[in-house]
């Protein structure tokens, strides 16, 4: 076990140790030894030995004293009796937030696997908004979870080496720390994967031996050649870590049997002038690789990484691989924002314009997102380090993800833009909006502001702006229909009733209901009626509940007629491409007649559901559950609706109604008259038509008898308009 001597060295190394700073140490550590005393780790060791290695961690990033004192205590809150109000008091303001911001959420209730992973991993990000070191006591705590996992059941195993692999190292090497990041993938891949894990690494080290003579020939050629150009610097190699070999391999980048393509040449420079002058000693030694030169000291990389990376054809003809930095780069490539952290009151990301704060600034945004799965699949799609970058036509270069589209370009260019976004040009040819952008491309969007985004982009877009942006204009959109929708069937079932909707408006009484109901505002009962939430008739008991007492048995009887309607009687009505025999259902909600535009959705075991093209369920179906259905021609037989019948209560008007749907050949199925509350007749029928033609007709004709008020077909959705239809990128 690592001792507390050996942490306080690691500390005195790189700072001045006050004797205050060192009590403080000691006091936690006493404290930490006293509430976790008793406790054992699952390998069996004093759980202090826990708390010590973390704080060894942080001593190794060089970290100052309140997080070494951190990493004594941080698990004292969430394993022992400890309690804040004693850790407050004890070790003060400052000690007792880093603790907390640490401590995992404790026991939610009822809650999954998933919430409390992404509820934790909020907590986490907002915490090290307000100070960046939580997460690299956070990263410390998992390291030394991750190097004694194999003391943990399988099941355990997996899944924490699945977290680390997807989260924790992508986020340290976001944050630019590379040996954290390569020591944690390490591990995870060999927990996830042992199989492959000890095939690479057994490979890795049997050529280690077999290859030194070659390496150290060719790290002294590269010396004696910078020694002859007066260029300060040291030489090494290395082979890349062992999850990197395995993804170049999966990939088919690379080749185990190929020994140059897992070695690399490091040369480490005094200066940035003399990394550029390596760069032609190495040159004139060694052609290089076309194409394989990058400089990412002139453009560092998204994690603040820099350095000059070569290929060159070797002395036997094989290819090598150089990376050349300053001292001064090599340290940030290694600790990232460990490196130049400094800690300041008030809100560092909201100062820190370096770009590791702009990555975590990226992550905090995704805060706002409810549903958990969503926030964390956002959170791993921002933590992939695989980039592009590409030009905007100011030639300004912008980075992102690989599998980026224009779509993406256009959103973070502006959310205006990426909702309007109609046409991309790549290095000025026309592509589609799904093309995948590649490291070069100068990219340009086009807008109209008739275009607006569909679902269809969600398939395709990668950055998690794009996503969210398209989302929550989707849903807009899908409040703003069903708040027109909502609007119309209020408007109808309240006339329907003899009352007028704007009239209603004005009275006080209406508003006191729609309070009573539960909404804000009117807007949110049309949206609710539109979502088929509420019912209008809810209202009208709120506003009248003498009068509409009893109207609850009235809205049974439209429901059995709606009901039978919808059994599926008639499926040789429809045609559906390509399938036979499918079992076909008509929407209970728009009841389509032949002649009207009509939509099929497949549904889930259940076969196909039809419906009219502009019926509102539409909305909340999946647009790649579309499938085209048309009218059978050859179809005799005759679809049953619903019409409700408003007239003036007087005697004989029930013959005129009823001779005049027979007298255009249409079947009446069912009738139901009563005298409503208003005192005018509300008559109910179940006619069986052949088409829309039909209908229309007996519609009309109704409407033409004297003392017929209104005639209403019993389903929520007006009649299709053709410009209605193939709107939404159909
Ligand atoms: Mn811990």
């Amino acid at each position: 076990m690592i001792r507390l001597n050996d942490i306080i060295d690691k500390v005195a190394s790189y700072s001045d140790i006050a004797n205050e700073d060192l009590d403080f140490i000691k006091k936690a550590y006493i404290y930490s030894a006293k509430v976790h005393s008793g406790q054992k780790r699952v390998s069996g060791e004093p759980y202090l030995s826990h708390p010590l290695e973390v704080s060894s961690v942080l001593a190794d990033l060089k970290l100052d004293v309140p997080s070494i004192v951190t990493g004594l205590l941080h698990d004292t809150i969430e394993d022992t009796l400890a309690t804040h109000e004693e850790i407050k008091q004890l070790f003060g303001e400052e000690i007792v937030f880093l603790v907390d911001a640490t401590t995992k959420i404790s026991r939610l209730p009822h809650v999954s696997d998933v919430e409390k992973q992404a509820e934790s991993f909020r907590k986490l990000i907002l915490a090290t908004a307000k100070d960046i070191r939580v997460v690299l006591i956070k990263l410390a705590d998992r390291l030394h979870n991750m190097r004694t996992l194999e003391y943990l059941p399988e099941d355990k195993q997996r899944r924490i080496a699945v977290e680390t692999m997807e989260i924790y190292a992508p986020l340290a090497h976001r944050l630019g720390m590379n040996w954290i990041s390569v020591e944690l993938e390490d591990l995870a891949f060999k927990f996830s994967e042992p199989g492959e894990y000890d095939r690479i690494r057994k490979t890795v080290s049997t050529k280690k031996k077999d290859w030194e003579k070659y390496t150290n020939e060719i790290v002294s050629l590269i010396t004696a050649k910078m020694k002859e150009f007066g260029i300060r610097g040291d030489v090494s190699w290395r082979f890349k870590h062992l999850y990197g070999i395995y993804s170049k391999m999966k990939k088919g980048n690379i080749s185990l049997r190929n020994i140059y393509d897992i070695l690399g040449f490091r040369i480490v420079t005094a200066s940035e002038n003399e990394c550029y002058q390596v760069l032609g000693a190495v040159h004139s030694l060694w052609k290089p690789i076309p194409g394989r030169i990058k400089d990412y000291i002139a453009l560092p990389k998204a994690n603040n990484y820099q350095s000059i990376h070569t290929a060159v054809i070797g002395p036997f003809g094989e290819q090598m691989e150089i990376q050349i930095r300053t001292e001064q780069m090599h340290r940030i490539a290694e600790y990232g924002v460990a490196a130049h952290w400094r800690y300041k009151e008030g809100d560092l990301l909201e100062n820190g314009n370096d770009k590791i704060y702009s990555n975590l600034r990226h992550l905090v945004e995704l805060k706002d997102i409810k549903d958990s799965a969503e926030y964390l699949e956002a959170i791993k799609g921002e933590l992939i380090l695989d980039v592009i970058y590409v030009y905007t036509p100011n030639a300004d270069l912008l980075e992102f993800p690989v599998g980026a589209t224009p779509v993406d370009f256009a959103y973070s260019i502006h959310t205006d833009i990426g909702n309007h976004c109609s046409q991309a040009f790549v290095n000025r040819k026309l592509v589609p909006l799904d093309y995948k952008l590649k490291t070069g491309d100068m990219v340009e969007v086009v807008t109209s502001k008739n275009r607006a985004p569909n679902r269809q982009w969600l398939d395709f877009v990668v950055t998690s702006k794009a996503k969210n942006r398209i989302r929550s204009w989707l849903r807009q959109e899908e409040n703003r229909k069903a708040e027109q929708i909502g609007e119309v069937i209020t408007h109808r079932k309240l006339a329907a009733k003899g009352f007028n909707l704007r009239h209603l408006r004005e009275k006080k009484k209406f508003e006191e209901s729609l309070a009573k109901l539960q909404f804000s505002e009117v807007k949110d009962f049309y949206r609710a009626v539109g979502f088929g939430d509420a019912a209008v008739t809810d209202l009208l008991k709120a506003m009248h509940p003498r009068k509409f007492a009893e109207g609850a048995e009235k809205s049974k009887r439209i429901k059995s007629i709606v009901n039978r309607i919808s059994k599926d009687e008639y499926k040789d009505a429809v045609l559906v491409k390509r399938y036979d025999n499918i079992l076909i259902k008509f929407g209970k909600c728009c009841n389509p007649v032949p002649g009207e535009p009509i939509i099929g959705f497949i549904t889930r075991g259940r076969g196909i559901t039809v419906h009219v093209y502009n019926c509102p369920k539409l909305l909340e179906v999946a647009p790649e559950r579309r499938i085209d259905v048309a009218w059978n021609d050859e179809y005799s037989g005759r679809i049953p609706v619903g019409l409700s019948v408003r007239c003036e209560n007087r005697k004989g008007i029930l013959s005129e109604l009823t001779s005049t749907v027979s007298g255009l050949n249409v079947d009446i199925v069912r009738a139901d008259v009563s005298e409503d509350e208003i005192g005018q007749g509300d008559a109910r029928f179940e006619v069986a038509v052949e088409n829309i033609t039909q209908l229309e007709k007996l519609i009309e004709s109704l409407k033409n008898l004297g003392g017929v008020i209104s005639v209403e077909r019993l389903t929520e959705i007006s009649h299709p308009r053709p410009d209605d239809l193939n709107r939404e990128g159909a």
